[in-house]
C-alpha cells in the first residue's frame, strides 16, 4: 500500500492519491522489521513490512503524540504466558497506544516484552508473592523515581497510567506527573475505604459501568473504559468439541465448584483450568479435587499460549457461575474472541460484557445454567467474535484512554513570539 519515494518519505496508494506518510521514528519491533508510518493529514497508521506492505486498523489520534508511562503490576511479565488478566490488558493497551503514534514506556516486571519501550523495575517477576505489599511498594517507588528522573532530564511524561494496585494511587499526589489510575478490582469494603481516602489524588477510570456504580460516595470516576481484546490473535479454525470450560483462579466467588454441578446436571464434560494461588489450596482440596475423574470432570492446571486458545475455541460454552461483582472478566471476552459463547450469572459486568442471545446467555442460578447449555451451543461463533470486535478492539480502547490522558496532560508549551522571548532574555541579564 505504501510506495517508497525516498528514504524517509512514502506515499500511500490505498488512501487519497499522493497522501504523504511521515515516519514515526523508533516504533517498530526490530524482530519483525516493520516500521510505522502516519499520514500527515488524517493520521492513519500503516505498518510497512520488509516484504509486503500491510494496511493496519486506522488509528485516529488527533493532536500531538503523548509521552506515556504505563505502570504494570510487579507480579507477572508482560504479556503473561498463563494467568494474568491485568497483564493482558496492559500488553494490548501498550501496543495499541504505540500503534496510535504515542511514545510509550512500559514500567513492568523484568523480561516483559512490548512494542513500547520496557523498563524492568525489580530483580524479577514475583508470581509467588501476588499482593505482597513489600514487593508492590518497592516496584512503585522505583517507578516514581524513573518518572521523576525523566522529568529532571528534560523528558517529562505527559501522564503516568497506573494499573499496579494500591501504592501508586495512595502516593499519586507526591509526583510531578498527572496520574490516571484504572480500578481493576471490585469495590469491596477495603477498596471502598481506600478509594474514599485516596481516590481524589488521580484521575480514576473504571472497566465496567457495574464496577463504577459500586464506587464509594464522593469518588469521581472520570471515564469507563472497557478492557481490550485482539480478536485476530485468536484462532478461528478450531473444531468444536463437546466440553464446557471453566477457567480462572480458584477463588470461591469465581464458582469452579458450581461449574462442576452445572456440567453434571447438563450431562456434559467439563474442563477446569487455572492456577491454585496461595490461599486457595483448601478450597481446591475440598471443593474441586474430590470431583476430578480425568474424564467427565478434568483439571488441566494453569494453561497458556496456543493450548489455552484451543481449549477456549473448542468448548461448547464458557461457564461463569460467579457470585461476586465481577469488574470485567477477561475470560468472557477471550471466550467470545475464540468463537465460544458465555453462560454467566448476571452479576457485575456480565450483563455489559455478554450480549445475551448473541454472544452468550445470562442466567440466575445453576439449574438455569445447565438448561442454557443446549441453547448456547446454537449461538453463532462468528457473532461471538463480532460482538467483542465491535466493542473491545484494542485501538478503540486505546482511543478512549487517549482522550482521558489528554484531559489531564499538561498542555505542551506553545512556541512564544520572538519579541517576548527577547524581552525575557534582556530581563535575565544582571544589571
Ligand atoms: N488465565 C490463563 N491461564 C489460566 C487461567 C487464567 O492464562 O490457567 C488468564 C485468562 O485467560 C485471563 C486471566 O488469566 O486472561 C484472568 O483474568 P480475568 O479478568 O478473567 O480474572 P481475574 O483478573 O479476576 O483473575
Amino acid at each position: 500500500m505504501l510506495r517508497r519515494t525516498s528514504d524517509d518519505e512514502r506515499l500511500c496508494r490505498s488512501c487519497a492519491a499522493g497522501e504523504r506518510a511521515v515516519e514515526l521514528a523508533g516504533r517498530a519491533e526490530p524482530a519483525v522489521r516493520t516500521q510505522l508510518y502516519r499520514h500527515s493529514s488524517h493520521s492513519n497508521v500503516h505498518v510497512l513490512g520488509s516484504h509486503r506492505d500491510v494496511h493496519v486498523a486506522p488509528a485516529t489520534s488527533a493532536g500531538r503524540p503523548l509521552r506515556i508511562a504505563l505502570l504494570a503490576p510487579p507480579w507477572l511479565r508482560i504479556p503473561p504466558h498463563g494467568y494474568g488478566g491485568i497483564e493482558s490488558v496492559v500488553a494490548l493497551l501498550a501496543d495499541a497506544l504505540v500503534a496510535r503514534g504515542h511514545d510509550v514506556t512500559l514500567l513492568a516486571a523484568p523480561g516483559s516484552r512490548s512494542a513500547a519501550r520496557t523498563v524492568g523495575l525489580l530483580d524479577r517477576s514475583h508470581s509467588d508473592r501476588i499482593g505482597a505489599s513489600v514487593i508492590e511498594a518497592d516496584h512503585v517507588a522505583r517507578a516514581f523515581e524513573h518518572v521523576e528522573r525523566e522529568a529532571i532530564a528534560g523528558r517529562p511524561y505527559d501522564v503516568l497510567h497506573d494499573h499496579s494496585g494500591w501504592t501508586a494511587l495512595a502516593m499519586a499526589d507526591r509526583i510531578s506527573v498527572p496520574v490516571l489510575h484504572t480500578v481493576h478490582g471490585a469495590f469491596d469494603e477495603d477498596a471502598r475505604r481506600f478509594y474514599a481516602a485516596h481516590g481524589a489524588k488521580a484521575s480514576i477510570t473504571c472497566i465496567s459501568r457495574a464496577q463504577a456504580a459500586a464506587r464509594p460516595d464522593g469518588v469521581r470516576i472520570d471515564a469507563v473504559v472497557p478492557n481490550p481484546i485482539d480478536v485476530d490473535a485468536w484462532p478461528a479454525d478450531v473444531p468444536k468439541d463437546d466440553h464446557l470450560l471453566w477457567i480462572g483462579r480458584f477463588a470461591p466467588e469465581k464458582g469452579a465448584h458450581r461449574a462442576i454441578r452445572v456440567a453434571r446436571e447438563a450431562g456434559r464434560r467439563l474442563i477446569l483450568a487455572g492456577p491454585v494461588q496461595p490461599g486457595q489450596e483448601a478450597y481446591f482440596a475440598e471443593e474441586i479435587d474430590p470431583h476430578l475423574d480425568g474424564d467427565r470432570i478434568r483439571y488441566v492446571g494453569e494453561v497458556g499460549g496456543r493450548y489455552k486458545q484451543e481449549l477456549f475455541a473448542a468448548a461448547q460454552a464458557l461457564l461463569m457461575p460467579i457470585t461476586w461483582p465481577e469488574p470485567f472478566g477477561m475470560v468472557m471476552v477471550e471466550a467470545m474472541a475464540a468463537g465460544t459463547p458465555v453462560i454467566a450469572f448476571a452479576e457485575g459486568s456480565a450483563p455489559e460484557v455478554v450480549e445475551a442471545g448473541r454472544s452468550g446467555l445470562l442466567v440466575g442460578d445453576e439449574e438455569q445454567m445447565a438448561a442454557a447449555v443446549e441453547r448456547a451451543g446454537e449461538l453463532d461463533p462468528d457473532e461471538c467474535r463480532a460482538s467483542v470486535r465491535e466493542r473491545f478492539a484494542p485501538d478503540r480502547v486505546a482511543a478512549r484512554y487517549e482522550e482521558a490522558y489528554r484531559a489531564i496532560a499538561t498542555p505542551a508549551p506553545r512556541p512564544r513570539p520572538r519579541a517576548a522571548a527577547a524581552a525575557d532574555e534582556s530581563e535575565a541579564i544582571p544589571a
